[in-house]
Order: C-alpha cells, then structure tokens, then sequence
C-alpha cells in the first residue's frame, strides 16, 4: 500500500524522522487555518500519489494566508496526471541549502536490504542513475545485522554528503532503516533530503510503501487503508477477496496460483499480447471464486479476450469450468474465453463446459498454454 506524502511524513515523525511542522487540509478554509499555526511562509503541496508535482503546479510557497488562499483553491481539485487532487499538505516553508536523495528498498536477489544515498537530490532519481550513476551509492545491508551508525556515516562519506551534513545524514539513515524495518515498508525514500542553511538535515518529501503482508500487525494502517486509491478494478477484486493487479493491456488473465499467473502473463506478451491484469484465483479455488473472477475481468472496458489457465493440483478441473458456466449465466461476457484446462479432473470439467453448449464465439478450449495464449492474443488483437 502507498502512502501519501502528508501519510509518509506522519510515519517518518514516529521514528524520529525530522519533517517541517504543518498538516493536511481538505478545504482552502483549512488549508489556511494550518498555514497560520505552522508560521509563513508555507509550501501548499498536493496530495497525489504521482512524483513530479511540483512542475505541474502542485507545491507551492505562500508567503501568508491571502496566498495560501489562492494557491490551495488552485491545487484542490486540481488534476495531475490523471490524479484529482483531494487534499493538500501545508508545511511551513523550508530554506535549503543543498538536496540529497535516501532510500531503503528489498533487494530479492540479493535477498539483502538495499540503501541508495546520493548527493545529487531533487530531482528524478531515475535521472540521476542515467546521466551520473556513480552519484549514487549502494549498500546492502544484511538484515540479521542491520545497519549501524559507523556503516551510514561511511555511507553517507561515500556518497560525497558534504562534511557538514554528514552527522545528521548518518542520523537519518539510521533511524529510516528503523522506519523501513520496523515499520514494515517495502520503499522508504526521501527525496529530497535537504540541508538547511543552518546546518540541519530534514525529510522535505516522502515515499513509503507498506508492505501489504505486514498488515495483520498494523491495526493503525486501518487509517491509511480508508483512504487508499485503487482503480475501481481493484476495489471490485478487493470486495471478492481476489488477488488481483490491474495492468494496461488486452487479454484478460485468470490463473491459478501466483507462479503460473505470472507465466501466464510472460507467455501473453511472448506471443505479442499484452495483459489486462494479474489473476491468481489460488488453489481450491471453486465455481464461486472463477465467476466473481470472471466479473471482475469483464469490468475492465479494455479486455478483449480472457485466457483462463488452469493446472489443476487442488483447484479441480469441474469447480473451474462450474465456475465459468455459473459466470456465463450471471453476466454477459465483453470477450471470449480461451481456456486451458489441465490437471486434476481436467476431463470432467471439458465435459462440463462441452455439455453446457457454450458456443464457440464465447469459449475456446486449447490443449496447451502456448496454443491458448496465441488463441487469446490473435482474438484479442482482431486476427
Ligand atoms: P515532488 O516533485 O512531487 O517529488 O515534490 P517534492 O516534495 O519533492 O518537492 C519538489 C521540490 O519543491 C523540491 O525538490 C524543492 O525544490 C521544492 N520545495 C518543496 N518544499 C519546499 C520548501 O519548503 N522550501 C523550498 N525552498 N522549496 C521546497
Ligand atoms: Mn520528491
């Protein structure tokens, strides 16, 4: 789960992350009433989960409450790469003296943690890592060791942080480390890191991601739960407890487990297709679990072919094509379904779905997953 920016910086302040004192406001009336106890000038940032909001008129400075008036009507409800601006966060404004960038992430094939630091700040960090890669640094960090504050100090020498951020640098890094362990995140970036002419280091932005998996130890995240922005796709999957990811392309996919989901989706774009989605409807899953799935691929105005694969381990072949015949008289499909079937009781459920008269504009059996994703593919790009 992502975080807002005003989210993050509430995260970063429990571990002792120094972030500018101001709040998030709904309204231009509170936008101004926090703009006043914060203390002016102030920053006016809108609240959208996308990066570069500054350069599309999202952060602005206010010098008092007349601007701050001006700049909070213009950023609520202001649309941002596609992202309507609901809430702003108003901070009282920060001098900077110089901006670095700092973030924790998973390194699954290191099976490590991973610090990047760099003194080159502010901007895109992708940019950084294009036209100056050796700007920033990387450390692995072994979990079971964690990071000590000797190893961030080096870090952030390495990094070439001037001397006299590098103290408050390393405090930071130590104490985002405990954010991003502790608090069970998957990113934790700040960016920028900035250095106040008076010789303080400080969060001026924040990223964090949660990790969705730690949730049942998070009864606080309940907080950032209600006001977390799924496309409609992936409320509609949440509401059927599907394990569902929404994508850009065509072919619908539904698969069960997440391992066979995954190649499902490699082997849709290996033969020129692109997925819609990712569907893992689990193992077991019943004719209940595949015609919710089923609805919620056919929500998806962008589908225009399914491809239903299916081994068949615990899943059985007859719940799976149940599951497609109950679907099939409870909605009306968009697309037509391709469908490999194998695996336990694959016979029985072919049976099923060829006894169902199911004609052939609706349902296609293909023996293989390669012949069904082709099948899929070619339907889907209109061959
Ligand atoms: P992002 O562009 O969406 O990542 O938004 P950020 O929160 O990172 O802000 C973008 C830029 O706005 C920063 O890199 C700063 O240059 C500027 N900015 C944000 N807050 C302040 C502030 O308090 N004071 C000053 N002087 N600039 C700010
Ligand atoms: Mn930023």
């Amino acid at each position: 789960m992502d975080l807002f920016e005003y989210q993050g910086k509430q995260y970063f302040a429990r571990f002792d992350i120094p972030v500018s004192p101001g709040g998030a406001a709904d309204t231009v009336d509170e936008a101004v009433k926090v703009a006043d106890a914060s203390g002016y000038p102030v920053v006016v940032k809108a609240q959208v989960q996308v990066g570069g909001r500054g350069k599309a008129g999202g952060i602005k400075l206010a010098n008092n409450a007349e601007e701050t008036r001006f700049h909070a009507n213009n950023i609520l409800g202001m649309d941002i790469k596609g992202h309507v601006v609901k809430r702003v966060w108003v901070e009282h404004a920060s001098d900077i003296e110089e901006e670095y960038y700092a973030s924790f992430t998973l390194d699954r094939a290191a099976k490590k943690h991973l610090l990047m630091l760099s003194a080159q700040g502010g901007v895109e960090i992708e940019e950084v890592a294009e036209k100056d890669p050796d700007a920033i640094i990387k450390l692995h960090i072994d979990p079971v060791d964690g990071l000590s504050a000797a190893a961030a100090h080096k870090a952030a020498v390495d990094a070439k942080i001037p001397a006299k951020a590098l103290d408050g640098v390393a405090k930071i890094l130590v104490q985002l480390y405990r954010c991003f362990t502790e608090g069970d995140c998957d990113l934790a970036e700040i960016n920028p890191l900035i250095l106040k002419p008076t010789g303080e280091v400080h969060a001026l932005d924040a990223k964090v991601s949660l990790d969705d998996n730690a949730d049942f130890r998070h009864p606080e995240w309940a907080e950032y739960r209600a006001t977390e922005e799924l496309d409609s796709r992936e409320q509609l999957a949440r509401t059927h407890g599907l394990q569902y990811i929404g994508l850009d392309g065509t072919v619908g996919i539904i698969a069960n487990g997440a391992g066979l989901a995954m190649s499902t989706l490699d082997v849709v774009n290996q033969v020129g297709g692109t997925a819609a989605n990712f569907l893992d409807i689990g193992g077991g899953a019943n004719a209940d679990v595949m015609a919710a799935a089923l609805e919620v691929i056919n929500f998806d105005d962008k589908v225009t072919s399914i491809f239903i694969n299916i081994f068949g381990g615990i899943t059985r072949g007859e719940e799976v094509a149940k599951g497609i015949v109950e679907a099939l008289s409870r909605v009306t499909l968009k697309a037509p379904i391709v469908i490999r079937l194998d695996g336990t009781n694959a016979e029985e459920g072919r049976k099923i779905l060829a006894d169902a008269g199911i004609p052939e504009s609706t349902l296609i059996s293909k023996p293989t997953m390669l012949e069904a994703a082709r099948a899929a593919v070619a339907i889907s790009n209109g061959k």
